[in-house]
């Protein structure tokens, strides 16, 4: 019998690729840059499952020219990048890779908070270029951590897990969901709070929610406005819940002190884009869950749910 047709539309663990290819016939975009839109839009054609990055944008032009695709397995927690309603339509699975990235994600998030509050890469840059020319008791003062309120706004799996490292940092914790979190609230001494009481207490404010329609643009001027002079402002959702324009505005006025950023509305972020410019920004290229094991699990878990569905099961983290 013929086998069915995988494409895998970036590098990823071999032990991934190997279970694929215990019943499929497997076909891997090597390459660094992600996969050229025609050629996707190609190969999709033949494909029975697709193993999906960020970079793929998965939308009724590319589901309508994909003539059996069973699954679409997106190797992230967030899916913002698919079309879930066009996806459901033609009766196609689409999964993510929840729970793996947590805690990879959690540690990176509180790696920022730090390194943003305490001036970690403007002090590297400062030695680096030769500018430590003596020492002063204002010499890159930054913003205490220990003992700071830290606001997480989308306290799900990964901003629980933010909450727990923050608790050990004897740090009181505002969240701002649409729903109560009981047990976090248990576990880690959290308190629920509105956007606008979040902002205006918070001496951390941590954005890790989805990326939905109710969430673009979720922080923007009036939202920065409510912070205080001394807030840092972390982002490792996805670039289009915050009005960049307006967090840069933010910055340059000192509404706020600092910014933390994983994620950018436009990814790569362009080397002349204003908010990189400021030596009160510290921007990563989104590596929130970038662990050699994280990048493991998730491949692992993506290829997975390709080998249920092909196998006519029920994948293990459908949406
Ligand atoms: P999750 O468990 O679904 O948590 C998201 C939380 O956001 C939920 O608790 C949800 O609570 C809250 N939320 C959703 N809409 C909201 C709204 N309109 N207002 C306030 N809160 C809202 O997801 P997760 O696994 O923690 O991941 C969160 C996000 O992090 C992902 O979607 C992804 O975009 C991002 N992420 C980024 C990286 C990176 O590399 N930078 C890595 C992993 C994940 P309610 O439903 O109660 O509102």
């Amino acid at each position: 019998m013929k086998k069915p047709k995988v494409l895998v539309t970036r590098q990823v663990a071999n032990e991934a690729i190997s279970l694929l290819k215990t019943v499929a016939d497997v076909e891997v975009w090597v390459q660094d840059e992600p996969i050229p839109r025609e050629l996707l839009l190609e190969k999709v054609e033949q494909a029975d499952a697709i193993l999906t990055m960020l970079t793929e944008r998965i939308d009724e032009e590319l589901l309508s020219r994909a003539k059996q695709l069973r699954i679409v397995a997106n190797m992230a927690v967030g899916y913002d990048n698919i079309d879930l309603a066009a996806c459901k339509k033609r009766d196609i699975w689409v999964t993510n890779t929840p729970e793996v990235l947590t805690e990879a994600t959690a540690d990176l998030a509180f790696a920022l908070l730090m390194a943003t509050g305490r001036r970690l890469t403007e002090a590297n840059r400062f030695l680096m270029n030769g500018e430590w020319t003596s020492w002063s008791p204002s010499l890159m003062a930054g913003q205490n951590v220990y003992g700071a309120t830290l606001g997480i706004i989308g306290m799900g799996r990964i901003g629980e897990a933010v909450a727990r490292r923050a608790k050990g940092f004897g740090m009181r914790i505002l969240y701002h969901n649409r729903s109560r979190k009981q047990q976090a609230e248990a576990e880690t001494g959290a308190q629920q709070a509105t956007l606008e009481a979040l902002l205006r207490e918070s001496d951390y404010v941590l954005l890790l929610t989805p990326l939905t329609a109710e969430t673009r643009l979720l922080m923007g001027e009036q939202e920065f406005s409510w912070m205080k002079p001394t807030s840092v402002f972390i982002n490792v959702s996805r670039g289009g819940t915050v009005d960049e324009a307006a967090l840069y505005q933010a910055l340059v006025k000192k509404q706020i002190w600092a910014a933390g950023l994983d994620v950018f509305q436009q990814e790569p972020v362009p080397q002349d884009h204003p908010l990189i410019s400021l030596p009160n920004v510290v921007a990563l290229p989104h590596i929130g869950s970038a662990t050699e094991q994280t990048r493991g699990e998730m491949a692992r878990l993506a290829a997975a749910n390709i080998v249920a569905v092909l196998e006519g099961q029920r994948p293990l983290t459908a949406l």
